[in-house]
């Protein structure tokens, strides 16, 4: 259990546990235990070291972990969050600023950021997402209460109904950077959800959580679109579409072909 020990779940303890909008003292108690998830892969140790020293895991790859039976890793260097319907999230919007992503979804190549060109002639007009880095507590109840102080950094891209109801947070509220959100998710499909506001945003207030989160942007914020779709060139979708055919045979060719 040291990789659990590690993530600071032994500390749930430690935590209080908030209903609603939290005093200041509270505050105080408990964001100091707030601890992140501990992702340096190789401090994980082995299950039975017995079992695995004999074999070449190629664990100097950066692909190849070693970890308890239960762990999931996303494929994305950050994780698009889901929403469903059985229980609440506890986020936090890290920074006010929005990223805008079009894209094309097409069927056999899958979702492709839209570059303005090629794509839109071929597929029509692009769906927007907006997208929100965002630090998720991922250790909470149903209601979207905190249980530990487990943090990790994921994106929120939200359609623009979803959209709106966060700006209204942000016009009846405040800039949204500011506070923790829980989100009830009615709709699992169409990820509709309605956003809550619970209070100035936990997580700042631990200087561990802000400079992991601050760490984690800086390495893998320039990945946060992967999740959406991936980059292509007009010459890449020329070639997925078969329009990069060779030029046919010229005319002067068809002469000699047919000796006319
Ligand atoms: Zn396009």
């Amino acid at each position: 259990m040291d990789k659990f020990d590690d993530m600071g779940i032994e500390n749930i303890d430690d935590i209080d546990i908030i209903e609603g909008t939290p005093s200041e003292e509270a505050y105080e108690e408990d964001t100091e235990e707030i601890e992140v998830v501990d992702k340096d892969t190789t401090d994980i140790r082995l299950v039975d070291a017995l079992d695995f020293n004999a074999i070449d895991l190629g664990l100097s790859t950066p692909g190849v972990v070693v970890a308890e039976t239960g762990t999931k890793v996303s494929r994305f260097p950050v994780e698009r969050i889901k929403f469903t319907t059985s229980k609440k999230e506890r986020i936090s919007i890290i920074l006010d600023k929005v990223i805008i992503v079009k894209s094309h979804y097409v069927e056999d190549m899958g979702s492709i950021l839209c570059n303005g060109s090629l794509c839109c002639e071929q597929f029509g007009l692009p769906s927007v997402r907006y997208l929100f880095p965002i630090v998720h507590y991922e250790d909470t109840d149903r209601r979207g209460q905190l249980m530990s102080a487990q943090i990790e950094l994921k994106v929120l891209a939200v359609g623009v109904d979803n959209y709106e109801e966060l700006l209204t947070i942000m016009e009846n509220k405040g800039p949204l950077s500011e506070f923790d959100i829980v989100v009830t998710c009615n709709d699992e499909q169409y990820q509709k959800c309605s956003y809550t506001e619970v209070g100035e945003a936990k997580w700042k207030k631990s200087k561990k959580a802000r400079n992991y989160i601050s760490e984690r942007l800086k390495k893998d914020g320039k990945h946060i679109t992967s999740c959406i779709g991936r980059t292509m060139t007009d010459a890449q979708i020329k070639k997925e579409l078969g329009l990069d055919i060779a030029p046919g045979i010229s005319d002067i060719d068809m002469d000699d072909i047919f000796g006319e």
